[in-house]
């Protein structure tokens, strides 16, 4: 129980490796706030966290939205006076060679991936601050390191989710908040269930491990993280990837 009497925030928390994230941290003894713009599957989650024993709060939050964003987060001050964790998991992808790629699937990606991410670090920045503590965890990918053909939108939103990450923590370490991102590999969700089958052994055939990882891989280093005993760790990209990337 590292995170008892902690309150965490995960956006894109209704499914996959969000909904994993939320359950961890709560396990962890933390209350969460689940946010998604899908409001059932953040629901099943909220009562999967109360099921736990945790206090959980279910809201329908497009993390593209500053204002809704900051709206969201005076909501979780009042219900829970706090707020220690954000984890900025919300994220889609939009893949097609870059020739072909439309200016809408460029802005979308770079909207939710790294403007959500924007928007929701700045919205618990002042309370944060007022409170000298904060764990800021952000989902970024080992594409926004390595680069990935047909993804050239997504990739550019994690490597931006890198460079905004060691920024916050530079701005924020004075205050004892920290921001962390963690890198994962080939995971086993919605959003890689959709890749044709042959894209998905060769991405496999690439993996030390010799297995998709499982969100709880994941959720597993988010939740140290967000722990004390990671309170010494910022500014840096935790790869999550069964050895894909090696540095
Ligand atoms: P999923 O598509 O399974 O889940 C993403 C969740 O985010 C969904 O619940 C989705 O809602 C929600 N969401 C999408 N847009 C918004 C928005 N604008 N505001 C709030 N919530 C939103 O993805 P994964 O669980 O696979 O991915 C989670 C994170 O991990 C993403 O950032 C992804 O880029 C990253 N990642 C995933 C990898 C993988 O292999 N799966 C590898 C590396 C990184 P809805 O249900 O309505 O779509």
């Amino acid at each position: 129980m590292r995170l008892e009497k902690r309150v965490a925030l995960v956006t894109g928390g209704g499914r996959g490796i969000g909904r994993e994230i939320a359950l961890a941290l709560a396990r962890e003894g933390a209350d969460a706030v689940i946010w998604d713009v899908n409001p059932a599957d953040a629901e099943i989650t909220a009562k999967d966290i109360e099921a736990l024993g945790r206090k959980a709060l279910a809201a329908q939050v497009d993390v593209t939205d500053l204002a809704k964003a900051e709206e969201g987060i005076n909501k979780i001050l009042d219900k829970f006076g706090k707020i220690d964790i954000l984890v900025n998991n919300a994220g889609i992808t939009r893949d097609t060679l870059l020739m072909r790629m439309s200016e809408a699937d460029w802005d979308a990606v770079i909207k939710v991936n790294l403007k959500g991410t924007f928007n929701c670090t700045k919205a618990v920045t002042r309370p944060m601050l007022k409170n000298k503590y904060g764990r800021i965890i952000n989902i970024a990918s080992i594409i926004g390191i390595m680069g990935n053909a047909g993804q050239a939108n997504y990739a550019a939103s994690k490597a931006g989710i890198i460079a905004l990450t060691k920024t916050t923590a530079k701005e924020l370490g004075s205050r004892n908040i920290t921001a962390n991102a963690v890198a994962p590999g080939y995971i086993d969700t919605e959003m890689t269930q959709k890749l044709p089958e042959d894209v998905r052994q060769k991405m496999l055939a690439l993996v030390p491990l010799g297995r998709m990882g499982r969100p709880a891989d994941v959720a597993n280093v988010c939740a140290f993280l967000a722990s004390s005993d990671a309170d010494y760790i910022t500014g840096q990209v935790i790869v999550v990837d069964g050895g894909m990337v090696m540095a």
